[in-house]
């Protein structure tokens, strides 16, 4: 087959064939393809969109590229938890003590960070000793001896999304529904827990801007799970502005600890136990026992305890004060008064990719200490020289008086409060 051809046929708005997309995933995996065509595939993919079928081929010829664990065999009431992507989302951090400590046993495939967006992966790196690379028997020891497996995508699940997920995240790939399902859904069978939650998150901040776009993403992603026989829980929720209010790696680590104290950003908290009701509810309690035993979970240290255990037993050390400190701040000023009516949230992302929290190129290190919190939300009242957000500057080389101004271009100040938008913008359920 050319390859080429194949290419041109995307390209120029065709069906691919069954085959067609076969050659490009394995192409992928087994480096038959350079690069160069891989990434003119993605972008031709990600502008001419996907049917529904050429969706299913990329996720069935993903998932089949590499080893199939088969966890939901193994432990049949382990839950997954997935976010399709978002900026100051600490959720899974929390998610998973927390909904262990309910009862209900976490297997996790963590990513790294995606374009603006900051991955589980690299902010559970700020946790001195924490080690994600685990084998399928790896993370049924540690389900069992702590309830939650948080595995990184490991050289034998799905490495056809390692390989595409890389060259999507530089080279403007990622917005795409199609390449979004195949990416999460080749994982999440591959790995092969029989529940699944999932965070498809819309707005300024996420890839899917509009409400009709993540809905769409959300169909997509159930219909494929559903498809499989996994039982699907999934929330839409907005991301119009960051969820919790701090970005980049040690400082989402203190974000999650702070929520996981009790306390801690509310919208951060309410999301996770939003999300924890849907895993708990898949586990057959009713939503009202649900949300009362995760409040309490909370409220009693339990969940905290559970979290240093799940840390312990990836390696890693749980003492805060060894988590990376920023070297310098830098205050984002309200120029003027009124009311902060939008939040670029993709803007945000950039900024703190910029300072080092995320990847402009594969081979960036990220900085683990760099990042922002955000002090300003949606319908919050400023006034001038109030700070609406703190820079935290890291050991990378960046000019911090051009990135604060384009932080405070992030904030849309207008002389009415905006409307309230509400965090969960729609449930849709499902058990297959
Ligand atoms: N999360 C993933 O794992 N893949 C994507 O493409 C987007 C979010």
């Amino acid at each position: 087959m050319n390859f080429v051809e194949v290419i041109a046929r995307k390209r120029d708005g065709f069906e691919l064939t069954s085959a067609e997309i076969q050659a490009f995933v394995r192409g992928a995996t087994h480096g038959h393809i350079g690069d160069e065509q891989l990434v003119a595939m993605l972008m031709a993919i990600c502008i001419r969109g996907a049917t529904a079928r050429e969706t299913q081929d990329l996720v069935e010829t993903m998932r089949d590229s590499g080893a199939s664990w088969k966890l939901g065999q193994a432990v049949p009431d382990a839950v997954d938890k997935h976010s399709t992507g978002g900026v100051g989302d600490s959720v899974s951090l929390v998610f998973a003590p927390l909904v262990a400590a309910c009862g209900v046993p976490v297997v996790m495939m963590a990513g790294a960070g995606l374009a603006h967006t900051q991955g589980t992966l690299d902010k559970l790196a700020a946790i001195p000793g924490f080690r994600t690379v685990a084998s399928s028997s790896e993370a049924l020891d540690r389900l069992a001896k702590c309830g939650v497996s948080i595995a990184a995508q490991s050289e034998d699940i799905a490495p056809a999304d390692r390989k595409l997920y890389l060259l999507r995240d530089v080279t403007g790939t990622v917005p795409s529904l199609p390449l979004i399902v195949a990416s999460i859904m080749s994982k999440k069978l591959a790995v092969g827990a029989r529940r699944l939650v999932l965070d498809v998150k819309c707005g300024s901040g996420a890839f899917c801007k509009t409400a009709e776009t993540a809905r769409q993403l959300a169909d997509a992603l159930m219909g494929v799970g559903q498809g499989a026989g996994v039982s699907l829980r999934c929330l839409i929720t907005d991301m119009s502005q960051p969820l919790g209010d701090r970005l980049g790696c040690a400082n989402e680590v203190r974000a999650s600890l702070e929520v996981l104290s009790g306390a801690g950003d509310r919208r951060l908290r309410k999301l996770t136990v939003e999300l924890g009701v849907e895993a708990l509810e898949l586990a057959g309690k009713t939503p009202e026992a649900a949300r009362a035993e995760l409040e309490r979970r909370l409220a009693d240290g339990s969940a905290l305890t559970r979290w240093a255990e799940v840390i312990r037993t990836h390696g890693g050390d749980p003492d805060e004060s060894r988590l990376a400190r920023p070297s310098r701040t830098v205050p984002v000023q309200a120029r003027r008064s009124g009311f902060v009516a939008a939040i670029d949230g993709e803007g945000l992302g950039w900024i703190a990719v910029t300072l080092g929290a995320g990847r402009r190129r594969q081979t960036d290190h990220i900085d683990l200490a760099a990042g922002l919190r955000v002090h300003a939300r949606v319908g919050d009242r400023v006034e001038p020289g109030q700070p609406m957000a703190t820079l935290e500057v890291g050991d990378r080389a960046v000019e911090p008086d051009v990135l604060a101004s384009r932080a405070c271009a992030a904030f849309r100040i207008e002389d009415e409060a905006p409307p309230k938008t509400p965090l969960i913008l729609a449930r849709l359920g499902g058990v297959a």
